[in-house]
């Protein structure tokens, strides 16, 4: 199969050498789902057909697609200042868009996280944020917490600290992972919490898991504790009400630094600009990435407390304070993307837009309950996940043939084991989102 095969596309390339990422390449390309363009909420592929992006590309599209003004100011940065490094010179738009961060960055109602390292992806800065956490203790003569406390089912990017702390098995067991790492208990609990509407009422509890890894490992060998506030990856898990303030109040009474992964929650995904900050729960450290640009460039940014950053600045003078940085952190063309980004969403109001829509997106999802093969409808800001029961032997199959099926019907679901999860441009109107509703309904519906 090419892409000449595909109506429109005369002299397409070969589908072979793109070897494409987290896919059954095998499948892919016997059927192939091709997007050639976009613009708002929607799609279009290849041969002309539309589809309703049900995830914001990868939970990144927050602005809706094919948005002039960051296509505008990207154009403009290239032609401007392509390129300049940010280790020993820089460039004012990279201190411009840490200002505006700064603005508005995660406080979980305290002082606000207003110090901000760049990054290119969630992955980066998760791997940043781990680095912050073991250069902090050591630079506050806390060197002996080398350790690290992550959650099974979560989900923390692909690098080897991200992959050790997170807890997805099919992530982890092709590879060797770091030493000195260890889970909290996942929080996912079908059976008390099924259909619960909004965030579940049990399971606050779970965080004193922290107080068992604690006096198994001791406090001074934990240098942090990172969890994703809503973990999106790995099946849509809302936090049981006061988990997160729990975990907050124990990671503090040890001098563990408390990291939230916000790559998807973060930049109003929940109905807040930041998790942090609808939950009322104050970290040390937030990693962000994706909508952080729209997801037009790839950035990432890790936002930490002024006291972890003036662990770093304060005392002798040393010729670099973290040995850390890419040669992308702060790119120019990705900065001016960022700018172009926060203009729309604060101008549109789209960090807490999500709030506004929840009753349109509670409606969308009421014909689940009760549905055949449906064991669970997890809801919260505009994100939904749909767990369903596998069928025997085959694990995730009946999601992945709802996935095609959706696709094939005009709607672009993200599935994640046997869970459906869907998150809209923060764009989406009652209407569209009542049509992503309905397809996938019917979907569901017919496969049972
Ligand atoms: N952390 C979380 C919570 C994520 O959801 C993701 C991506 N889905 C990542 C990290 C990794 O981000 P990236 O794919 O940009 O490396």
């Amino acid at each position: 199969m090419t892409i000449a095969d595909l109506p429109q596309r005369p002299n397409a390339p070969s589908l072979d050498a793109f070897w494409m990422p987290f896919t059954p390449n095998r499948r892919f390309k016997a059927d192939p789902r091709l997007l050639a363009s976009a613009k708002g909420v929607r799609y279009e592929t290849v041969d002309g057909k539309s589809v309703l992006d049900g995830t914001s590309g990868l939970w990144c599209v927050n602005a809706g697609h094919g948005r002039e003004e960051i296509a505008t100011a990207v154009e403009r940065q290239l032609r401007t200042l392509d390129f300049a490094p940010t280790f020993n010179v820089c460039h004012p738009i990279a201190f411009e868009f840490a200002e505006r961060l700064a603005e508005i960055a995660p406080s979980g109602g305290g002082e606000k996280l207003d110090r901000v390292f760049f990054t290119n992806s969630g992955s980066e800065s998760v791997e940043t944020a781990l680095k912050i956490a073991f250069a902090y203790q050591r630079a506050i003569g806390q060197g002996t917490r080398t350790r690290v406390i992550g959650r099974e089912r979560g989900y923390h990017g692909v690098n080897f600290g991200g992959v050790s702390v997170g807890g997805m098995l099919n992530n982890r067991r092709m590879f060797p992972t770091l030493p000195g790492v260890d889970h909290l208990r996942h929080t996912h609990d079908i059976a008390k919490n099924a259909f619960s509407d909004g965030l579940p009422e049990h399971g606050a509890e779970l965080a004193d898991d922290l107080e068992r890894l604690v006096q198994l490992h001791g406090a001074e060998t934990i240098a942090a504790v990172i969890v994703e506030p809503m973990a999106g990856s790995t099946g849509v898990l809302l936090p049981p009400k006061g988990y997160l303030k729990r975990l907050r109040e124990i990671a503090t009474r040890h001098g563990i630094l408390l990291i939230f992964d916000e790559v998807i929650s973060g930049f109003g995904r929940l109905g807040a600009p930041f998790a942090s900050d609808l939950f009322g729960v104050r970290p040390d450290i937030v990693t962000t990435a994706k909508a952080i640009t729209n997801g037009v460039m790839p950035m990432g940014a890790v936002f930490a407390t002024r006291e972890v950053h003036n662990a770093f600045m304060t005392g002798p003078e040393a010729m670099i304070e973290l040995f850390h940085g890419y040669t992308y952190s702060g790119h120019p063309v990705a900065c001016a993307a960022g700018l172009a980004t926060l203009d729309i969403y604060e101008r549109e109001g789209l960090l807490t837009r999500a709030a506004s829509l929840e009753t349109a997106w509670a409606k969308a999802w009421e014909g689940l309950k009760g549905a055949r093969n449906v064991i669970d409808v997890r809801r919260f800001g505009l994100v939904v996940g749909i767990e369903l029961a596998p069928r025997e032997g085959a694990p995730g199959e009946r999601a992945y043939d709802a996935f095609t099926e959706a696709f094939r019907r005009g709607l672009l679901v993200r599935v994640t084991g046997d869970v459906i999860a869907l998150s809209p441009p923060l764009i989406v109107e009652p209407e569209e989102i009542a049509e992503i509703g309905s397809i996938l309904t019917g979907v569901i519906d017919d496969l049972a």
